[in-house]
C-alpha cells in the first residue's frame, strides 16, 4: 500500500493517496500538510467508506455532540481524526433524516406583509398618534431603598421616536403622573394605543371619566367668560 501503483487507478482510493501507518493496518488519507503543527489524526485522517456502518455511526455521534449540528459543522468536526469521502454528500443524507435537525433548520412559511393603518402613514408632527407600553420591573436605587419601578414607552407610530419615562408603580395614579409629565412635553396628541394591560385600562377610563366632566355642559358654562 504505500506504493500507490498497487491501488488501481480506477478505484475511489486512488486520489486520496492512501498508505498505511502502523502495523493495526489503519488505512489513512496522505495530505499535504504533513509539515503543519496539528495531530496526526488531523494531519491523516483515517479513511472511512461511505456506505460504511461505522462511519453513519461517527456521523451520528458527531452530530449529537454538536448539538444536532448543520452538515459543515459536523463534516470539520469528523474530519479531525476521519475521512468518509464526500461523493453524493452521504453527510448530509445522514443529518436531514434527523427530526430535531429538520425542525430547528426549517425556515418560516413566506408570508405578505398586511396594509400598514392610516395611523401609521398620514403625515402628522411627531406623538400625534402614540403607542405606549410598559417594560417589566426595573429596581432603582432611592437613597438606601431599592424601588420596583417600570418604563413607560411612549412610540410616535409615524416617525417611530421614542418617548421614555420611568413610573414608580403599577397602580393607575403612578402612571397617569408619567402620562402627564409625557403629555406636557409633547401636545400634538390625538390617539394613544396599548394593550389591554390592567393599569392601562383603568388609566384610560380614568381619563375618560374626567373628559366627560370637562365636556359636560354645565362645566362647560361654567368655564365661559
Ligand atoms: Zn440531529
Amino acid at each position: 500500500m504505500l506504493n500507490r501503483k498497487q491501488i488501481l487507478k480506477n478505484s475511489k482510493l486512488y486520489s486520496l493517496r492512501p498508505y498505511i501507518v502502523d502495523d493495526q493496518g489503519i488505512l489513512r488519507i496522505n495530505s499535504r500538510i504533513n509539515e503543519a503543527k496539528f495531530r496526526s489524526n488531523e494531519k491523516n485522517p483515517i479513511i472511512v467508506p461511505k456506505e460504511s456502518k461505522f462511519a453513519e455511526l461517527i456521523v451520528k455521534e458527531k452530530h449529537l455532540r454538536l448539538l444536532h449540528g448543520g452538515v459543515t459543522v459536523t463534516l470539520s468536526q469528523i474530519r479531525r481524526k476521519y475521512w468518509i469521502p464526500q461523493e453524493g454528500q452521504p453527510i448530509r443524507k445522514i443529518i436531514i433524516r434527523c427530526l430535531a435537525y429538520k425542525k430547528y433548520s426549517v425556515k418560516p412559511a413566506d408570508q405578505f406583509s398586511g396594509q400598514l393603518p392610516r395611523d401609521r402613514i398620514l403625515e402628522s408632527p411627531p406623538f400625534t398618534v402614540i403607542g405606549v407600553d410598559l417594560t417589566g420591573p426595573v429596581y432603582v436605587k432611592l437613597g438606601n431603598e431599592v424601588e420596583k419601578s417600570y418604563i413607560a414607552l411612549f412610540t410616535c407610530a409615524v416617525t417611530i421616536a421614542v418617548h421614555i419615562e420611568l413610573v414608580s408603580g403599577l397602580s393607575t395614579r403612578k402612571f397617569i403622573l408619567a402620562l402627564r409629565h409625557f403629555l406636557s412635553r409633547s401636545s400634538n396628541f390625538k390617539t394613544i394605543y396599548s394593550d389591554n394591560a390592567s393599569t392601562l385600562k383603568c388609566a384610560s377610563k380614568d381619563i375618560q371619566y374626567f373628559f366627560n366632566i370637562i365636556k359636560d355642559e354645565d362645566v362647560v358654562k361654567y368655564n365661559l367668560p
